[in-house]
């Protein structure tokens, strides 16, 4: 087992590392950049060390400041968290390079799972069915067209080195096809610095259902069941469940089965998340992520399980030692993504928060670096907690969250507490009743109600 681990992160995310090493009994490094020197996962890590002035690239990004700080301390591993270079293959190479375990699965896989028309080849290549779509790259206008004929319109043009919903264009008919190409293009050269898009026919009612799995490096997988992620604005998400009111126990076990027996296939290692578009009865694979997710903890709750322990142990050699009949799921999760915005016109606020409580009870959880007295930095994303709720039933869930939410005070900055307040009120959320579009109509309409 590794002795020294440094966290390659920030925030909420740098803590929930930070606790599953302290329970393991395993030193944590924590690398902050000047404006966290003061940041909650500073004050409570092991040791820390900064990495660089505030913005990103020259901090959390800095590849050769945080080999530096892995090498000055004495740390044999690096865990990165999710953004920043979780994602990054070259980083993961380089860990490696320098007789350091990445937290995570190879540089491999990782550069597969990054490239999404790779991701997409490899996943039919092993039976995981996929969303309608071109066959690989779609070099010109000209393929473009053919393609949509094929698929029939509305289609969605795709960057291939995508994330966050960046490069991303819908062309409703023939006549919007040829402005959202070039759009997409020139989205995806400026955020990724790569152009090559794809395509897929655009789905007009689906919900967003992710797979949590867990593989060691001996050949065994296991999943965690889903997670319901239909909640999103401009294509990220803000409120998670686990499972999801969609699907039966009898679905969940034969995606399950799917995506286990294609991720054996691929010699896959460590935590991923397989994601999927639900329409009419069917699962179309969209991406896998190579790392721990924001919305682990629904899961954590739902399996009793602490998916960063395993990643930690499996990083280090470990066999899983449970099949998945071992896995066991229990009652129903909520998690709502709480961050420092406006929450009617999403503007970011940093600033000082003045005053901090935090809810509790039972099956309350929070995972959050706030505190009196500190300052929101403007430099970062703006999650600040992350309010997770477990109990026996979906309703019993709402319940419970809905009383947490009236709990939580945070005074000095605004957050978007009242927005999740009024989405466990509406009778639609209630019902289970939501796809991907949900939250955009219901923000729409609270603006014209204003
Ligand atoms: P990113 O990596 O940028 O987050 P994804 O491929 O994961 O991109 O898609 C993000 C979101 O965009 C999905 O959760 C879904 O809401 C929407 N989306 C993606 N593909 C489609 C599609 N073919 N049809 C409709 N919506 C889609």
């Amino acid at each position: 087992m590794f002795q020294k681990i440094l966290i390659a992160n920030r925030g909420e995310i740098a803590l929930r590392v930070q606790r599953a090493c302290r329970e393991l009994g395993i030193a944590t490094v924590a690398v902050h950049s000047t404006a966290d020197a003061e940041a909650m996962h500073v004050r409570l890590a092991d040791e820390s060390v900064c990495i660089g002035p505030p913005a990103a690239k020259d901090s959390y990004l800095n590849i050769p400041a945080i080999l530096s700080a892995a090498a000055i301390t004495g740390a044999d591993a690096i865990h990165p968290g999710y953004g920043f270079l979780s994602e990054n293959a070259g980083f993961a190479d380089m860990v490696d390079a320098h007789g350091l375990t990445f937290i995570g699965p190879t540089a491999q896989h990782i550069a597969m799972m990054g490239d999404k028309i790779a991701a997409k080849a490899a996943m039919k290549e092993v039976g995981v069915p996929l969303v309608p779509g071109s066959d690989g790259a779609v070099p010109d206008l000209e393929t473009a067209s053919s393609v949509a004929e094929r698929i029939g319109y509305p289609v969605l043009i795709k960057a291939a080195a995508g994330g966050g919903g960046r490069g991303m264009k819908v062309a409703q008919d023939k006549e919007g096809l040829e402005e959202a190409y070039r759009l997409a293009r020139t989205e995806a050269r400026a955020a990724f610095g790569n152009d090559a898009v794809y395509m897929e026919k655009y789905l007009d009612r689906p919900r967003h259902i992710e797979l949590q799995v867990m593989a060691d490096n001996h050949g065994n997988v296991v999943h965690f069941g889903e997670r319901d992620c239909s909640l999103q604005r401009r294509h990220q998400k803000l409120l998670e469940e686990a499972g999801s009111p969609a699907i039966s126990p009898a679905q969940r076990d034969a995606l399950g089965e799917t995506a286990t027996t294609a991720l054996r296939r691929l010699g896959y290692r460590n935590a991923g998340t397989l994601e999927f578009l639900y329409q009419d009865g069917h699962f179309a694979f969209i991406e896998m992520n190579t790392r721990l997710q924001v919305e682990h903890p629904v899961t954590e709750m739902l399996c009793d399980v602490d998916l960063v322990r395993e990643q930690i142990r499996l990083a280090a050699g470990a066999e899983l030692g449970y099949g998945q009949r071992d896995v066991t799921f229990s009652g129903h999760a909520i998690e709502c993504r709480i961050t420092a915005e406006d929450p009617h016109s999403f503007t970011p606020t940093p600033g000082r928060v003045t005053m901090f409580h935090a809810p509790g009870g039972l099956g309350v959880r929070i995972d959050s670096a706030l505190y009196a007295g500190y300052f929101v930095p403007p430099y970062y994303d703006s999650l600040v907690a992350k309010l997770i709720v477990h109990a026996p039933t979906r309703q019993d869930a709402i319940n419970r969250m809905r009383r947490a939410l009236d709990e939580f005070a945070v005074s000095g900055i605004q957050t978007t507490i009242p927005l999740h307040r009024e989405i466990m009120d509406d009778p639609s959320f209630q019902a289970g009743d939501y796809t991907i579009h949900w939250l955009e109509n219901f923000v729409a309409g609270r603006r014209a109600a204003t």
